[in-house]
């Protein structure tokens, strides 16, 4: 009888989706978003699927992960770090003396260069998103210039890339011109139309290849696909990808099981009580692998072909689960939290967040399988 959950993520059709968006992205290129150890997924197992599947070009958030990705993949693939390249600050004023001595700590600058060396040694590329930072590259190789459209988090402003221009600018390092919609996953929603114009505006004179859509964005059809698309959530099987093949399966282990009489109470804080004579299985696994404590009496997990609700508080690791009536419920038996019956998305409303969020919790100490 185990008692470690289980994680399974499944390669091939992660392959299967790219290989999905890919076709519908028309003549442009599929990249692959791979941040955030590819959604949960797993960074090098997922990176060297993809590549395997002919994704070529891969986007990250730090420069760490872009190391993980690049000893994974090797030499060859392009690499480009979304979170931008780091500028170090023009007159840092002497620091004030710590008011909490022991929590120590290394200056900015060298911090600034720590990352700045990642760059090198793992032959990255920055997206870079303000003019100092075009400036701190200084062409030191191929990079990307994201341009602000209307989302208001990352990029140049229309100004700032008037002034880059004016001064000469961009120069041929910049190899991709990006910018990123925020409201993709709603096709309706008006500023979609609105930052697609923007992006048109601002990039059409920089005659460089163009990149505009994540997940949403190519499904928002061929207007949005430009040159490069980099799909995300849609590789790892979640909206708005809505035939995607799913990726994921999680199944936990009952660690015991027991009868609970009406009035008796389950959990933490006893939030759930018995109404009648009840079975409780005791499952393996809680808010510190990512099932969150928003899940409490929300969720569903499933056994033997059986849909059955948690009962009581998720806890950092366990969850009551009502098994009543349930013959397969045993110790050992295993119920299953994602998969076909429920998917990233249903588990992600059911704690009131999206599908993005349930993966990228998913948590380390799961006893991982990859197919
Ligand atoms: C995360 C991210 C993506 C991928 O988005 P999905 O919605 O997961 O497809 C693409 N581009 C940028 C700039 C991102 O931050």
């Amino acid at each position: 009888m185990t008692l470690t959950p289980e994680l399974t993520i499944d390669l091939a059709a992660i392959a299967a989706n790219w290989r999905a968006l890919d076709r519908l992205s028309g003549t442009a290129e599929t990249a692959a978003v791979v941040k955030a150890d590819a959604y949960g997924c797993g960074i090098a197992p997922v990176g060297r699927a993809l590549a395997g599947a002919g994704a070529r070009r891969f986007f990250v958030a730090v420069p760490a992960e872009g190391a993980r990705l690049r000893a994974a993949l090797g030499p060859g693939p392009e690499i480009y770090v979304l979170s931008g390249f780091p500028v170090a600050p023009a007159e840092a004023p002497p620091p004030p003396p710590p008011a909490h001595p022991e929590a120590g700590g290394a200056p900015p600058r060298a911090d600034a260069d720590a990352d700045a060396r990642v760059f090198a040694e793992a032959a990255l590329r920055p997206v870079l998103n303000a003019p100092e930072q075009v400036a701190a590259w200084a062409a030191r190789g191929p990079a990307a210039l994201q341009l602000d459209s209307g989302m208001n988090r990352l990029g140049l402003e229309p100004s700032e890339l008037a002034a880059l221009r004016a001064a000469g600018g961009p120069g041929p390092e910049i190899a991709l011109v990006s910018s990123h919609l925020a409201c993709a996953d709603t096709p309706a929603h008006p500023l979609n139309a609105v930052q697609l114009a923007s992006f048109r505006g601002m990039a059409a004179a920089l005659g460089r290849p163009l990149s505009l859509a994540a997940t949403g964005g190519i499904l928002l059809g061929a207007d949005y696909h430009f040159d490069l698309v980099r799909p995300g959530i849609g590789l790892y099987g979640g909206l708005p990808f809505a035939a995607a093949q799913p990726v994921v399966r999680l199944a936990l282990p009952i660690l015991q099981v027991r009868d609970v009489a009406p009035g008796e109470a389950v959990g933490y804080g006893a939030s759930w009580r018995a109404e009648l004579p009840s079975r409780i299985a005791t499952l393996s696994g809680g808010y510190a692998d990512g099932l969150h404590r928003a899940l409490s009496g929300r969720a569903r997990g499933f056994l033997g072909g059986r849909a059955c609700r948690f009962a009581g508080r998720v806890s950092m690791d366990l969850i009551g689960l009502d098994v009543t009536g349930v013959p397969a419920a045993r110790p050992g038996a295993m119920v299953e939290i994602l998969g076909p019956a429920q998917g990233v998305d249903a588990l992600a409303d059911a704690a009131g967040t999206i599908g993005y969020e349930i993966l990228t919790s998913l948590g380390a100490r799961y006893r991982r399988r990859y197919l």
